[in-house]
């Protein structure tokens, strides 16, 4: 009965957004500025549907009621709700500068959990940068003092991404993707954003976007300022594998399958996988699955061995 689950992307539209996931994935998007493709999602802002098998319609959540510990494992019934966002985002334009918030403050002020994320850059225009902390010395007061005279850029640390690029955003990091940037971004259950400063731009009503500087400034942390992950793949005859992101909320493998990949779920974790180049296809008790660049899908977490075939790049995503 269980079955790999493929999901109705959810799109976003926002002011910095594009065209650029049609470009990359040949998709059709609903907004001119479409900003990010939630592939996987289970909040009050975006809920996955299932576009395939008998489950096709239903949402993420009656998938959990209906398998529970077969389709998200023993480490997945542990959270009160699914414990992971995953999305693409199209930086067409720069993002405000941003903190997240850590569980403890955004529990008790915003009633849901914080946001720990990652992003792995998928294409990057030439000479791209993104905000990555604050520049080293740099203290909250004089963070204050910039913040008033619209002078922040001043305080911020810039950073060169290309392609293939991992960068480990942990709450309290200052940081922000910056025109010409695309990635796939994962990161814990939350919506929950601080801007501190948004280029003095406006909406298409005029209007700024809300900033929330005093919550941003209890929750920054001036010792962070990151370096750019360089993973160290293993090589075997048809797939090279790497580990690019591991902390307590989640752990992230690229895949780059060349031929065949073989891989088995345990019971302790579904696994989610994101192609995001080249193109396959799922082998899975006896079924095949057809991968286009772009798809998003998951496997569920009870025993199984499956299979992955074609000349793809893989994200795998498990608790
Ligand atoms: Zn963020």
């Amino acid at each position: 009965m269980l079955y790999p689950l493929f999901f109705q992307p959810v799109y976003k539209e926002t002011i910095w957004g594009g065209q650029n996931l049609k470009k990359l994935f040949h998709r059709e998007l609903p907004y001119q500025k479409t900003a990010e493709s939630w592939e996987v999602c289970c909040h009050k802002n975006g809920i996955s549907i299932i576009e395939n098998g008998i489950l096709r319609g239903k949402s993420i959540i009656e998938a959990i009621n209906v398998y529970k510990i077969d389709l998200i494992g023993n480490k997945g019934l542990k959270f009160d709700t699914f414990p992971l966002l995953i999305k693409y985002i199209d930086a067409n334009d720069n993002l405000s500068v941003q903190v997240h918030p850590d569980d403890e403050y955004a529990l008790k002020n915003e009633g849901e959990f914080g946001k720990t994320e990652v992003w792995y850059v998928l294409s990057a225009k030439e000479n791209a940068k993104i905000i990555y902390g604050v520049k080293n010395g740099i203290t909250k007061d004089e963070f204050k003092k910039n913040i008033l005279k619209n002078n922040i850029e001043e305080c911020l640390n810039f950073v060169s991404v290309k392609k293939g690029d991992v960068i480990f955003i942990p709450p309290g990091t200052v940081h922000a993707l910056l025109e010409g940037i695309v990635v796939a971004e994962i990161q814990q259950n939350s919506d929950t954003t601080y801007r501190i400063y948004d280029w003095n731009r406006v909406d298409k009503d005029g209007n700024p976007r809300k900033l929330h500087v005093d919550k941003a400034l209890d929750v920054m942390d001036f010792n962070l300022n990151g370096t750019i992950y360089n993973p160290t793949f293993s090589k075997f005859k048809t797939y090279s594998i790497a580990n690019i992101s591991k902390c307590k909320y989640f752990n992230v493998d690229e895949i780059i399958v060349h031929d065949k990949y073989q891989d088995e779920t345990t019971g302790e974790s579904f696994y989610i996988f994101m192609c995001i180049e080249g193109s396959g296809l799922l082998h899975y008790k006896g079924d095949s699955y057809s991968i286009p660049a772009g798809k998003t899908f998951m496997i569920p977490a009870k025993k199984e061995k499956f299979s992955i075939e074609g000349e793809l790049n893989l994200l795998k995503v498990y608790l």
